[in-house]
């Protein structure tokens, strides 16, 4: 049942909600995941850390923008969402009728979450819809299981909001080691710096503020809005080349999530896989994570930043490590 509604569903890929009908003008898109490095690639560590080199960077030109995401990149606050999320749709899915096992439902719903994972939420809830369909149900608004998922998210995590406003938790708690380290060094540098989320973007700003993240990215933070047509990372991306009047070759992007990754490499910057651990936080990083990443051409990769030194005089070429790998 199951394999059969995945190849009716491939069909009607980006159907009815996803087409542009004009097509011209697709930089809004968020494309499905799509590897384009095959394989186990060979790889080396820095000397002492934790940060591995897929691809040996030399920037033609100095980097000048760092690009963030902000969910599983820099931010926990969220960390246990894909459980929320599959759980809300089983429920909608056993709602159907439908006689599969509730297992069975659970399993497949969260091979298409994680597949999906990185793009803007309302992706996830546009297939979610056409799931719904495909077992004969009435779906609602993919905007409406936003909206819903997004209720109970805030629901799970308030006590982790609750605690960082009233000081109970240091914003340190819920941040991806390293990452305050790694920021206030970057901007010490004079790099311009962005924050790009696919979560809403009210959202972003609450939560980035709460983390002491503001302070970093002023004005420069990005998340979605309803119309998921009018925003994409690739857009921001555009938009700071364009407005910079730069190429990708200056650019440098961190993230945890393919999209992000794979626009950075499109825009020919240097993109490091934040391979984040984020339930566990080990310092190790995650195989899926790290697999996938290096699966849509990251050049790094990172389990968090805490070895934010080795790993920036790289990527600026301040130390002599470039030199030594040759
Ligand atoms: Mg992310």
């Amino acid at each position: 049942m199951i394999r059969e509604m995945e190849k009716r569903k491939r069909e009607k890929q980006e159907g009815e909600y996803g087409r542009d009908s004009t097509r011209s003008s697709p930089a809004y898109l968020e494309e499905d995941y799509q590897r384009v490095v095959a394989g186990e690639v060979p790889s080396r560590f820095l000397p002492g850390s934790s940060v591995e080199v897929i691809r040996e960077v030399r920037p033609k030109r100095a980097i000048r923008h760092v690009l963030f995401d902000f969910d599983g990149t820099l931010s926990l606050i969220r960390e246990g969402w894909p459980e929320v999320m599959v759980g809300m749709m089983v429920e909608k899915i056993l709602a159907t009728g439908t006689r599969e096992p509730v297992e069975a439902v659970r399993r497949h719903c969260h091979e298409f979450v994680m597949r999906l994972n990185g793009k803007q939420t309302i992706y996830q809830m546009i297939q979610l819809a056409e799931e719904i369909k495909a077992r004969g149900g009435e779906p609602a608004d993919p905007l409406d299981y936003k909206a819903e998922y997004h209720a109970r998210l805030m629901e799970k995590t308030r006590d982790r909001r609750e605690s960082l406003r009233s000081g109970r938790a240091k914003p340190e708690d819920y941040l991806v080691a390293g990452a305050i380290d790694i920021l206030a060094a970057i901007r010490q540098r004079e790099l311009e710096m962005y924050l790009a989320s696919g979560t809403d973007q009210k959202y972003v700003f609450e939560e980035a503020e709460l983390l002491g993240l503001v302070p970093f990215f002023g004005r420069r933070i990005y998340g979605a809005i309803d119309d998921y047509r009018k925003y994409s990372k690739k857009l921001v991306i555009m938009r700071i080349l364009e407005e910079n009047r730069v190429d990708g070759s200056v650019l440098l992007g961190f993230g945890d999530g393919y999209v992000e990754i794979g626009n950075v490499k499109q825009a020919g910057g240097v993109a490091v896989a934040v391979a984040s651990d984020e339930a566990g936080r080990s310092g190790r990083p995650d195989p899926w994570k790290r697999d996938r990443l290096i699966g849509v051409g990251a050049d790094l990769v990172i389990p968090d930043f805490r070895d934010w030194e080795p790993l920036l005089s790289y990527l600026l070429g301040e130390g002599g490590e470039a030199e030594d790998a040759l």
